[in-house]
């Protein structure tokens, strides 16, 4: 063959031909990585085919520069899965391959981390204050090293800051700070042993679960199963039988968990059952990440456990797909290509004859709705594991406590009176607030001045043990003055609480018991998270304050109370979902609440506590706030009963974003589909970007996407204006 078709990662075509040079002929076969020329760039590409011929002119053919792989990195399968969802998600091959591989597939020679420490903590509090003003960068990495006190994974600090590399490695420069590389060993969650197998008696819902799975297995025939079944009643145990009957047959299987949920109790769980376990998760090195790859590819892998991303594991006999808490957002990636890896799990296993169960307490709608028309067979877990009940929840308006109370209070006092009881009995208690920091809104009284991002159209939270307001979208920090900058009142407030207000007060409140706040701030790496949860599984730790990090998949038995202190601060979101999200995060959260032999109780606290959302939640009767949600959705046609696709518009120029995404609207309105829009996305400024979106409605799924991909054809992305399309959008924000 003298022609290759490369794959690249860019918005355009599927793929380019190349020409394949005598003497890369012999080594190159589909599914390798090249580097190709493109412009004026070299890029890394897939090779997806050969051909004799090419349509492009001789002379205007480039040829390939080099091979990246000695063998194939993705098969004939996963191209076909990669073509497949890129015209589903309207991205090109190239970006949908690109997606899958993790890029560090390729040899690497490093096998640990870079660790970043404080070359001179003594005077760390000096060198902020010198670098503060003119370089806020490096000053954001000394304060967060300071705050730190012990050395941080580079990649990790990173990620949190939002920066790039190059102030760390100006500050290495300077020697303020000290780099060391610490090996480690290529399986992060190595040392945890097997168990020998134990003998679970399934119950008889679990049975028939089981049985049902079993036998499509058996039939090799492609099915979704959706387990509903209430928080604790042995819907993972089903998933690990099923898997022991996958791997009987000699297939693999994969398990799709929301990151956060990626603990090590739930790992150790899987670890236990089965020997070969691949463990994905974003805090790999890229050398752990290749390794876990590779044995994968191998085949020496029986489940391979991950957040989104593991949905493009290289097993090569899949038998079986789990998706864990499958109505969980974080399954769908936020940037381009924007896939919803429980959507695509579905199409995978299709593709491949294999089973999967999409399991939750709270199913999403669409799924839920896939059940009832049969699309999906759903088997019910309505009872929790053994003598264990459902937790009580009992609702507190906290209009009234307040009005009672006679200020303004965030605590109600059933739940200071629970928390009590708690510390006297000597049992556990979770507290969830959705949000961080100290207070979440700066503003000065007399003028209504309020403190904002300079480049985004946010209000920044007050931090108040770092003394700074902070931008939670793109990392900005500035100090929070003492008074107002505009009418110099003297009397600025800090209204709105997050958990480290929270924290402050339950101190206060309870002096000698102990608790330990989990929000991104405090659990600064990973080994943070693990500690505490640890402290906590040895009840070092009587309460656990935290924000979504403490609401999913904990499974503490010591646990009888759960406080939710701001249950609908949700609902007041533009986005259709805020009503679903809601019932969701209060039904999980008090899902934590009494899984041991000990009754649980729940004091959830609103302000709003008539509304639907929080009353289903408080019977934790998934069907009554189906019924209720579904019948809106229906009314306006939203999912599940329509497909929406929302374009969101970004430039710098206020005008001209504005102008695009009107020509844009106006050119969906000629196909006559529903066009909601154009209008300034409800966060019109991110990183000193203006934003604005429309919303393309319709009842089937083939006349969107067709409408989807001739508007396609007519955006055109520029340097100055970037025009994104999200296919199912799970956000509106
Ligand atoms: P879910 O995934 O629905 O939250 P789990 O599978 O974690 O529920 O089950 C809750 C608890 O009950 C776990 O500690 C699990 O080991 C235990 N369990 C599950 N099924 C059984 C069973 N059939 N018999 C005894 N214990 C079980
Ligand atoms: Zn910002």
């Amino acid at each position: 063959m003298s022609y290759a078709q490369i794959a690249l990662p860019l918005p355009l075509e599927d793929f380019y031909d190349y020409w394949i040079p005598p003497e890369l002929a012999s080594r190159i076969s589909v599914g390798m990585r090249v580097r190709v020329p493109f412009g004026r760039r070299m890029i890394t590409g897939f090779c997806v085919g050969m051909a004799e011929q090419s349509h492009v002119p001789a002379d205007k053919i480039k040829e390939i520069s080099d091979l990246i792989d000695n063998k194939p990195v993705v098969d004939d399968r996963m191209i076909a899965f990669a073509r497949w969802w890129a015209a589903y998600y309207q991205c090109s091959l190239g970006e949908a391959l690109d997606a899958s591989v993790p890029s560090e597939t390729k040899e690497s020679h490093t096998s640990g981390n870079y660790m970043i420490s404080l070359a001179s903590p003594e005077t760390v509090e000096e060198s902020i204050a010198q670098l503060q003003e003119k370089y806020p960068l490096q000053a954001r990495v000394l304060r967060f090293l300071k705050e730190c006190q012990m050395p941080v994974e580079r990649e990790e600090m990173r990620r949190k800051l939002k920066i790039s590399l190059s102030p760390i490695k100006t500050l290495m420069q300077k020697n303020s700070i000290l780099c060391s590389f610490q090996e480690n060993s290529p399986d992060p969650f190595y040392n945890c042993p097997t168990l020998p197998p134990r003998a679970v008696m399934l119950t008889a819902m679990q049975k028939q679960s089981l049985e049902g799975i079993t036998k499509a297995m058996e039939e090799e025939k492609f099915q979704t199963f959706l387990l509903l079944g209430v928080t604790g009643s042995g819907k993972t145990e089903v998933y690990l039988q099923a898997m022991e009957r996958a791997i009987a047959k000699g297939k693999e299987s994969i398990v799709l968990v929301p990151e956060i949920a990626l603990t090590p109790q739930t790992v150790t769980r899987f670890k236990q059952r089965f020997p070969k376990v691949a463990v994905l998760h974003s805090a790999l090195t890229p050398a752990q990440r290749a390794y876990q790859w590779k044995q994968i590819d191998s085949g020496q892998i029986q489940v391979v456990i991950g957040p989104r991303s593991a949905i493009f594991a290289p097993v090569h006999k899949l038998g079986l797909i789990v998706v864990d808490e499958e109505h969980e957002p974080s399954f769908k990636q936020q940037n381009t290509p924007r896939y919803h890896a429980r959507d695509i799990a579905v199409k995978r296993a299709q593709m491949e004859n294999a089973i999967v169960i999409l399991g939750s307490a709270t199913p999403s709608l669409e799924s839920y709705y896939n059940g009832l028309q049969k699309k999906y067979h759903i088997f019910y877990l309505p009872q929790r594991i053994g003598t264990a009940k459902l937790p009580k929840i009992f609702a507190i308006d906290m209009r009234e406590e307040c009005r009672e109370q006679k200020k303004f209070v965030y605590f109600s006092r059933p739940l200071i009176r629970s928390l009590e009881k708690v510390l006297q009995a000597q049992e556990q208690a979770i507290l969830f607030l959705n949000r961080r920091g100290f207070a979440t809104t700066v503003n000065c009284p007399a003028c209504g001045y309020e403190l904002k991002c300079q480049h985004c159209e946010i209000s920044l939270t007050y931090h108040k043990k770092k003394k700074q307001a902070l931008c939670h979208y793109c990392g900005y920090e500035a100090q929070a003055p003492d008074d107002c900058p505009v009418c110099h009142f003297q009397g600025i407030r800090f209204l709105g609480a997050g958990t480290e207000r929270i924290e402050s007060i339950l101190k206060a409140t309870f002096p000698n018991a102990r608790i330990r706040r989990m929000d991104s701030d405090t659990m600064i790496s990973r080994h943070h998270y693990e500690e505490a949860l640890q402290d906590f599984s040895d009840g070092k730790i009587d309460i656990l304050l935290g924000t979504q990090m403490i609401a999913k998949g904990l499974d503490f038995p010591k646990v009888t109370l759960v406080g939710i202190l701001s249950a609908d601060s949700g609902l007041q979101l533009p986005d259709f979902r805020a009503a679903e999200r809601t019932f969701q995060l209060s039904v999980q959260v008090a899902g934590r609440a009494g899984r041991g032999e000990k009754p649980g109780v729940v004091i959830l606290q609103s302000w709003n506590p008539a509304h639907y959302a929080i009353q289903a939640s408080l019977s934790q009767d998934y069907e009554k706030f189906a019924k209720i949600e579904m019948e809106f959705r229906k009314q306006t046609q939203y999912p599940p009963f329509g497909k929406i696709i929302r374009f969101i518009i970004e430039g710098q120029d206020e005008k001209a974003v504005k102008e695009k995404a009107q020509e844009i609207a106006k050119k969906a309105k000629e196909s006559s589909t529903c066009v909601i829009g154009p209008a300034p996305a409800p966060i019109s400024k991110i990183k000193d970007k203006y934003r604005w979106h429309f919303i393309l409605k319709a009842s089937k799924s083939s006349e969107i996407l067709q409408s989807a991909k001739a508007l396609k054809n007519f955006i055109t992305t520029t340097k100055s204006i970037k025009v994104q399309m999200d296919i199912d959008p799970i956000s509106l924000l």
